[in-house]
């Protein structure tokens, strides 16, 4: 009777998996989804410890306690900023777990703890399948484990976020990927016999691989690294779930493999990159640029806080941009503040939210929900990129990339390709920002130089705080 009932389990944990993920597709169900995840994952971790395969309990338990404390007070302490290192740091340690899980398994299954250890294991002797899953996913744990700790140091500045290049990279890290492969085939085809030495090699060169294939992508390129770690750490759980037999494994690793392989694809198109160039492009830092020397003699319209607040106060209609430099700032609760105020002096206020702002898909919409900004008043860059022609005012908070008309003109610039706003078109542009720096992407922005454009030069949070209470103050 047990095992129906673990099956079925399973079943409900795989349909809430899937739920979830059609949840988190749109800001308005992504909390519906998140809890449907979570109830899921809670039904599939009960039900696996009610299994018969289990010895004892007081391991399990340390571990859940040591873990639920760690993890809560990582929750509670990082900002929302932070979220791409903490979602690398976890990634990290997933990958670590299912590399150890891995190499725990084929010990026990060639028999290498000793007769001792196979008396208490159900079975002996290894297939050529539960090879197969063991070394793909102890390779691509202790892959998913060292990039991911690489990525997280790169955002975190432990690591230089510049992208750390040496002759002849991708010829070697593409070769030892396809010797891992080799080895993996010969494990494969002498699963009972097949040196030991070659099992240690595959962790070994996962590991090496992890370093070596992160180390050279910049760091501003990292969201869609992790997004493809986490692609790779769900097939290792994938295998994971053949080599241990475990159905709720197999599904859950293959939706986290493949969901995180599109995100990485999409997000690469959102910026008009092939995935190859992310991947082995050595492009972007963390941090931008000062403008090059041409841009840097140009003249500019340098704005003080009241001249942009009596622009506001004229417009009957605004659209914000937000970019990276709001959430560095944190100043979406100021912007949601601003947006009240022209709001009661009859202006409408709708927000443009660019696929890739910020540093991580939906970095825009989660800042802005944190703030309460009302969904319905965020636009997709489809949704409003013909209404900037007709609109008073555009206000830029901390973006740059995403607002650069370069990138539909200019087939020389990095960035050629990828859509942006057309901010330019509106009647007038208020720029937000610290300096004239470029953004990640390194180029300049014609944008700022245009005669409709203002330059309000400062800490967005501090000008938008600034900005309303000139507003307010009519
Ligand atoms: P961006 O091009 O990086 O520009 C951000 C701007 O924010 C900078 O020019 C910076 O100028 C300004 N800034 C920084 N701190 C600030 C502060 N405290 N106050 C005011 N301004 C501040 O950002 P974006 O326009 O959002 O474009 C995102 C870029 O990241 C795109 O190129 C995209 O391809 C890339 N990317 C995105 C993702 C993703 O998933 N969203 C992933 C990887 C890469 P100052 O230094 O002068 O202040």
């Amino acid at each position: 009777m047990r095992d129906p009932l673990i099956s079925l389990a399973y079943l409900v944990a795989s349909i809430l998996f899937i739920l979830a993920l059609r949840g988190l597709t749109s800001p308005e169900q992504g909390r519906r989804g998140v809890l449907l995840g979570e109830i899921g994952m809670l039904i599939a971790v009960l039900a696996t410890l009610v299994k018969r395969e289990i010895v004892s309990y007081e391991w399990i338990a340390a571990g859940l306690l040591l873990g639920s404390l760690i993890g809560t007070a990582i929750s509670l302490r990082i900002p929302m900023t932070k979220m791409p290192e903490r979602i690398a740091f976890s990634h990290a340690f997933g990958g670590l777990a299912t590399a150890l899980v891995g190499v725990v398994e084929y010990h026990k299954l060639r028999g290498l703890f000793g007769e001792d250890a196979i008396r208490v294991t159900a079975e002996h002797g290894i297939s050529r399948l539960t090879m197969g899953a063991l070394g793909f996913e102890v390779f691509l744990g202790s892959l998913t484990f060292t990039g991911s700790i690489i990525a997280f140091g790169k955002l975190q500045g432990v690591i230089t976020g510049a992208p750390v290049t040496w002759k002849g990279q991708n010829a070697i890290n593409i070769g030892a990927f396809f010797g891992t492969l080799g080895l993996i085939g010969c494990l494969i085809a002498m699963p009972e016999s097949a040196p030991h030495w070659m099992f240690l090699v595959v962790c070994a060169t996962g590991l090496s691989l992890g370093f070596l294939a992160v180390l050279p992508i910049g760091g501003a390129d990292m969201p869609v690294v992790i997004s493809l770690l986490n692609s790779y750490a769900g097939l290792a759980a994938c295998a994971t779930g053949f080599a241990l037999k475990s159905n709720i494994l197999i599904i859950a690793g293959a939706l986290d493999g493949s969901s995180g392989l599109l995100l990485s694809i999409i997000m690469s198109r959102a910026m008009n990159r092939s995935f190859a160039n992310v991947v082995f492009g050595a492009f972007g830092g963390v941090e931008g640029k000062a403008p090059s020397a041409g841009a840097a003699a140009r003249s500019y319209n340098e704005a003080t806080v009241e001249d942009a607040a009596s622009v506001l106060r004229a417009s009957r209609s605004v659209i914000v941009v937000p970019g990276y430099g709001m959430a560095v700032s944190q100043a979406q609760h100021a912007v949601r503040d601003l947006a009240g105020a022209l709001e009661k002096n009859g202006t409408q206020v709708r927000y443009a939210i660019h696929p890739v702002a910020g540093r991580m898909p939906g970095h825009m919409n989660v800042l802005l929900a944190e703030a309460n900004v009302p969904y319905d008043t965020l636009y997709d860059l489809d949704a409003i990129n013909d209404d900037f022609s007709h609109t008073d005012t555009v206000l830029v908070v901390g973006a740059n990339d995403v607002v650069n008309p370069g990138a539909k003109t200019d087939t020389a610039s990095p960035i050629y390709g990828m859509p942006v706003f057309n901010v330019e078109l509106a009647r007038s542009v208020i720029v937000l920002k610290r300096s004239m720096n470029t953004g990640f992407s390194g180029v300049d922005n014609e944008l700022f130089y245009l005669p409709n454009t203002m330059m309000v030069l400062g800490d967005a949070k501090k000008t938008i705080q600034s900005l309303s209470n000139e507003v307010k103050a009519g």
